[in-house]
């Protein structure tokens, strides 16, 4: 066989496969594809051997070659869980019958469960049917972490739609509004306002941030005389999991002026222009958030983030009618209705979903565009690995309203590692949206392998388990 035939054949069955990415068992399912598949691949290469270079190119590149995505059906759903990234985020693979591959993440700090127990529903199905999938399985995700398994189940199915397809996740939910995406970062708290407008400012010179959030804590001021009134004997630790209208907690007007002060020396060091947010408030009354929200007017905040839960939109929209910064929410809010609620009664100026949460690529590019109808930005929260980083990328190109995406694990060494292909991931302040399949990257197994959670070494193993976990799903009758 002439080198060129070779090349060409090597192209249609087996090349795109190996460069995206081929599950453990691929080479076994490619001799199954059998020789009908590769007689039919062989005439289709000699009929072309009479091209000539430039025909040939110009059919490689526009030719799926990856797969047979009609065919294409999911047979497994596997899991890998990382730590430390900074925080716990368990990695899924969805893998299927032709070799191709998705990865998919559950959202930081969730349960492997939560997608685990997707598995049986999933079996068999065609992954490019994404929306069809998701309608199928979002009745079992839920606010906060519990929308991540259904979260990190659809970010597969995109990466897989892209494989097959050969496209992008961005082309598919219709193109590119930008080719990089401004990142924004935390930055290590310290009770000293200049040692912390240092490393503010470190973010912004040494790595190149454009947008910067800081968090802002009652316990800045709690254990100083008169500064919080709250029942006595209680710190704000006591309330870590009572909601803030619940705890008794206000902040005296002397605690609102050393806060106030506190951000008007960080301004000093870093200045006025770069945009900087501020979350992480505690568990203070409304009245305080308001009182707060003022004080800290001049000092031109980008957004003051979860002051209250998100739950309660009425009140939510009191700070937001009361105080000239723009009020932003979001990162536990599990599909789109929610968003559209706070958005149009406007009791937020910016949204903030995390799409491992919010319900995966498509639905959070749908809540920007609804949000962006009633005149509302969107910010994206994110705290995972490079695998939803991508999943992230990817909306935030295809969403016009997007504003800026955190990027929680910049001080972490090893985090761009876990995955190869399309690097760096993050550069002087932005992320370059990818042109390759899919999400655009894949796994460095050696370095994932060294970051596994010790409650859970397994990388990848079998969870035959869950092939059956299916009761009836229907919701009405
Ligand atoms: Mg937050």
């Amino acid at each position: 066989m002439k080198a060129k035939t070779r090349a060409l054949l090597d192209a249609i069955t087996h090349r795109p496969a190996r460069r995206y990415g081929a599950s453990p068992s691929d080479s076994l399912r490619k001799a199954r594809i059998g020789r009908r598949g590769l007689l039919k691949a062989a005439a289709g290469a000699a009929a072309l051997a009479f091209w000539n270079e430039e025909n040939l190119s110009a059919y490689q590149g526009t030719v799926n070659t990856n797969s047979k995505p009609n065919d294409l059906k999911i047979t497994d759903l596997r899991v890998a869980v990382v730590a430390g990234a900074p925080m716990t985020c368990p990695l899924i693979r969805i893998d299927t019958n032709q070799g191709i591959y998705g990865l998919g993440e559950v959202r930081d700090g969730a349960s492997k469960t939560y997608a685990l127990m997707l598995k049986a529903r999933l079996l068999g199905e065609n992954p490019c049917n994404v929306d069809k999938i998701f309608r199928k399985i979002k009745q079992f995700g839920g606010h906060a972490r519990q929308g991540g398994g259904v979260c990190g189940v659809e970010m597969a199915l995109w990466d897989l739609a892209g494989k097959a397809y050969n496209v992008p996740a961005y082309q598919m939910l219709g193109g590119k509004f930008r080719d990089r995406v401004r990142c924004y970062a935390d930055t290590d708290q310290s009770r000293d306002p200049r040692e912390f407008a240092r490393r503010l400012k470190e973010r912004v010179d040494g790595r190149g941030f454009t947008f910067l959030k800081m968090d802002l804590g009652v316990g800045l001021v709690e254990d100083k005389p008169g500064m919080v009134t709250r029942p006595l004997g209680t710190t704000s630790r006591d309330y870590f999991n009572t909601q803030h209208m619940f705890t008794g907690m206000e902040i005296t007007p002397k605690g609102i002026d050393a806060m106030a002060a506190y951000v008007q020396q960080v301004r000093e060091v870093l200045g006025s222009e770069v945009p900087l947010a501020a979350d992480h408030f505690g568990h203070i009354g409304l009245n305080s958030c308001i009182r707060l929200g003022k004080a800290l007017t001049n000092y031109n905040m980008a957004w003051l983030e979860d002051m209250i839960p998100w739950q309660y939109a009425d009140l939510m929209k009191k700070i937001t009618d009361a105080v000239d910064i723009p009020i932003l929410t979001g990162e536990d809010i599990y599909l789109k209705e929610d968003f559209v609620k706070l958005a149009s009664m406007h009791a937020v100026d910016m949204i903030h979903p995390d799409l491992a949460t919010s319900g995966g690529l498509l639905e959070t590019k749908k809540i920007g565009d609804m949000c962006q109808e009633h005149g509302v930005a969107m910010a994206m929260h994110f705290a995972g690995t490079p695998v939803s980083f991508m999943a992230n990328v990817h909306c935030a190109a295809a969403t016009e309203n997007f504003v800026a995406l955190e990027h929680h694990s910049v001080d972490i060494p090893w985090w761009e590692d876990l995955v190869n292909g399309h690097k760096p991931l993050f550069n002087r302040g932005f992320a370059t949206v990818p042109n390759t399949p899919g999400l655009g990257v894949s796994l460095n197994d050696e370095v994932v392998k060294q970051h596994l959670h010790k409650d859970h070494p397994g990388y990848f193993l079998p969870t035959p388990e869950w092939d059956k976990e299916r009761p009836h799903d229907r919701l009405w009758s």
